[in-house]
């Protein structure tokens, strides 16, 4: 977990940026048959199709959005990847390729970027996407990655954030919360550290939350699961900031209210345990935390039999009229209106 002082190092200067960027890239295969040139020219070159293309964008600032004393190079690269391709997955999309750029002080040497790279093409053969160019240069302090992503989907297979009606369930993929525990447990372990450099974390006990943070993985397989049932969704959105924003964003664009009922917002038990031993209210860390990477979408109530019980599903609430506003029902049936706590990058 923490930074081994013995790396062997080689000065990023020794390669050259082409030189840097064929041996960084030698080793990434190409999935999809429409990328007609990935690296080593001016540009890709990307077949045109029948369907529509996607197109997302992420700026990953150190200090900002990561801290790489506990975050490990070759994770970093890996979660790059996934917040990106989660955006086309939210679009109900298929990601195709992506283009990787970075910028990196004359700290890192060429072997943290070889370690970097590994999580990227960790990523793009887990999820069959393709690398096809991006940039490399220097900064005079600290390391930034920017990735997009381009996905395909069919005109009519599209979703929105705006097409939430009034009695449509709110539905969310897997379990919340557990990624801003796991960055409490890494902060908290990181000032223990601090204090006596000696001390080795014992983390056995928060493994999950600790991978929900430092390898969180695109819910690629719920619009498969979805086209498999049958089921397009109305309105559908990844949960980057929280369920508080994310539920707010597709609210306000649909012109609806909405209750999300407390009870049903899916916890994992790490989780609950997690936030017992931190007193911190499980609720508010779902609501607020971030960086969990699941799917929140609405569906049609007539859809309800499709997914009932499937164990990659909950129903957390349903669509109001915008009248209504925008609510949680707490344990004790009392109604609160819902605040955008989410996180949001200007607010430090
Ligand atoms: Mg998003």
């Amino acid at each position: 977990m923490l930074e081994d002082k013995n790396q062997e190092r080689t000065s990023l200067a020794e390669l050259g940026e082409f030189g840097l960027i064929n041996h960084l890239t030698k080793h990434f295969k190409l999935y999809s048959s429409q990328t007609a040139k990935g690296v080593g020219d001016d540009a890709a070159v990307i077949e045109a199709s029948e369907k529509q293309t996607l197109v997302t964008t992420d700026l990953l600032v150190e200090g900002v959005h990561f801290d790489l004393s506990y975050m490990p190079l070759k994770h970093l690269g890996y979660k790059a990847v996934m917040v990106n391709l989660s955006d086309v997955y939210a679009m109900n999309g298929v990601a195709k390729q992506i283009t990787v750029s970075i910028a990196v002080s004359n700290r890192f040497p060429l072997e943290a970027l070889e370690e970097l790279y590994a999580g990227i093409q960790l990523a793009c053969d887990t999820y069959k996407v393709d690398l096809i160019g991006g940039d490399t240069t220097s900064s005079t302090k600290g390391m930034l990655i920017s990735v997009t992503a381009l996905g395909k989907a069919n005109k009519e297979e599209v979703v929105y954030r705006n097409g939430a009606k009034p009695t449509d369930l709110i539905v969310v993929s897997g379990d919340l919360g557990g990624a801003y525990l796991g960055l409490q447990v890494l902060e908290r372990e990181k000032q223990v550290f601090k204090v006596n450099p000696q001390s080795q974390p014992d983390l056995d006990r928060y493994t999950y939350i600790i991978e929900r943070q430092l390898k969180p993985e695109a819910r690629k397989d719920i619009p498969e699961l979805l086209k498999e049932l049958e089921v397009k969704p109305t309105s559908m959105i990844d949960i980057s900031d929280g369920l508080s924003s994310e539920i707010m964003h597709i609210c306000t664009q649909s012109k609806v209210g909405c209750k999300i009922y407390e009870e049903k917002i899916p916890l994992d038990p790490q989780v609950i345990s997690t936030c017992e031993e931190f007193e911190i209210d499980s609720t508010m860390v779902a609501l607020s935390g971030g960086e969990d990477y699941e799917l929140l979408f609405t569906v049609s109530i007539n859809d309800f039999d499709k997914i009932k019980g499937n164990p990659n599903l909950t129903v957390i609430g349903h669509i109001t009229e915008e009248n209504e506003g925008i609510n949680l029902v707490t344990r004790a049936n009392q109604e609160l209106a819902l605040k955008a706590q989410g996180w949001n990058s200007f607010n430090e």
